[in-house]
């Protein structure tokens, strides 16, 4: 077994780390009141290979693999768990949707800009009726000519208004099921299609979540994304990736919260004593770092599998996902316990990685959905 990154590898980190602290760690809290998509820091993020990490160079990608992007997704998330988030949905869903499934013509006309930066991605496949149970999708594609016309609407897609790619799953044949839901492409400015309510959230609040409105929206035939009626199943494999970077972001901001809790417990003084030096604060930093450390350890053993082409990873994938962001939870409700009052002031950090952490026991499958896809692996059922 081999637990050590390579150079490369942490050469990566200090590089996001150094690039998070910089440019990113200023603004946090600016951003996260005015509830500021921040567009001005996606021309670095390009320059870093950050929004292609995943994908081979001939599609502008930086030709990297799951290991890299969760070292990139996890340095983001400890100074900035919204920035985190955009780069997850952009990568691991909406440009990943189109690597794994698109053709060649697809590729070049969509990847290669979403991977070089020069566009922006989502993927919508939550609706108002159709959260965990997504087979229950409504927003309908019906084959017009050469068109498809698509009609419904979406919710919660994350970069759902700055997105110029969108890929969305619709019915195309309601008697077949899940096996009747296909993916499409849509691009900013086609008529029908446009983002609807801006949502104000508890946390992740630089990070756009918003509906996605079709009316009679008229999309190429040439734009389905993978085979007609594949969608839904599609779309559970580009989960099995889309949750390792959700452990990932989850394991960012468990870190982020304990190195801010470690700091204050050294600096703040209670009873003539730093409160580090009461057992009752070592514990807990204790029990922090220990879980910390077991999460990361699941994130990259199923960051490690998923780039391992022939490996099936959705157990551990799920298990990262469910470890770390429930871990993560604790951790920064720890971390907000140790700064007493101040923690609970917008003046010190871990007051967001409060607010932010939650998401990830919801998005991407919730932690209840988790032991689902764990407890089938488990049992071997489909
Ligand atoms: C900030 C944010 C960003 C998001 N980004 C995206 C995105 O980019 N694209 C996208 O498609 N979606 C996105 N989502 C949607 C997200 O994936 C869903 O919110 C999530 O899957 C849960 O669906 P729901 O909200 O409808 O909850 P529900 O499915 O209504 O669940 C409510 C509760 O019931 C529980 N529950 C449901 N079914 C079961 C069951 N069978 N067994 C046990 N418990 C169950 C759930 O675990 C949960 O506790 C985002 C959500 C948020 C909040």
């Amino acid at each position: 077994m081999e637990f050590s990154f390579t150079d490369e590898q942490q050469q990566l980190r200090r590089s996001v780390r150094e690039f998070a602290e910089g440019e990113i760690a200023p603004h946090v809290m600016e951003w996260d009141e005015a509830s500021h998509f921040p567009v001005e820091i996606m021309p670095k993020l390009a320059e870093m290979g950050l929004l292609g990490v995943l994908f081979p160079e001939k599609y502008g990608g930086a030709g990297l693999g799951y290991i890299e992007y969760s070292i990139a997704i996890e340095e983001l998330a400890r100074v900035d768990g919204s920035v985190g988030l955009i780069v997850a949905a952009h990568n691991s869903l909406c440009s990943n949707h189109i690597y794994k499934f698109g053709t060649e013509t697809q590729k070049q006309k969509f990847l290669v800009p979403l991977a070089r930066g020069k566009s922006i991605g989502a993927w919508s496949l939550t609706e108002p009726e159709a959260g965990s149970d997504a087979g229950g999708t409504r927003t309908t594609a019906v084959r017009n000519g050469s068109h498809w016309i698509l009609n419904g609407a979406k919710t919660f897609t994350t970069n759902g208004r700055y997105a110029d790619v969108c890929v969305a799953m619709a019915v195309t044949k309601r008697e077949k099921a899940s096996h009747g839901i296909s993916a499409l492409i849509l691009e900013k400015g086609m008529a029908g299609f446009r983002p609807g309510k801006k949502e104000n959230k508890l946390g992740m609040r630089a990070s756009d979540t918003s509906e996605v409105i079709f009316s009679d929206c008229r999309v190429p035939g040439e734009n389905l994304l993978g085979q007609e009626g594949e969608g839904f199943i599609n779309s559970l494999q580009i989960l099995d990736g889309g949750r390792i970077s959700i452990a990932a972001l989850a394991l960012g901001m468990a870190q982020g919260a304990f190195e801010a809790a470690t700091r204050y417990a050294k600096q703040r003084k209670q009873f003539g004593k730093t409160i580090g030096e009461f057992q009752a604060i070592q514990f807990k930093l204790a029990d922090m770092a220990t879980q910390i450390e077991a999460a990361r350890l699941l994130v990259y053993q199923a960051a490690w599998l998923a780039d391992r082409k022939d490996a099936r990873f959705t157990r551990e994938s799920s298990m990262a996902k469910l470890f770390a962001s429930e871990i993560a939870v604790r951790v920064a409700n720890e971390a907000v316990q140790i700064h007493g009052g101040y923690g609970f002031i917008k003046d010190y950090p871990v007051e967001k990685y409060y607010r932010d952490v939650k998401l990830c026991t919801i998005g991407e499958g919730t932690s209840e959905i988790q032991k689902l896809v764990i407890a089938r692996q488990l049992l071997g059922k489909k």
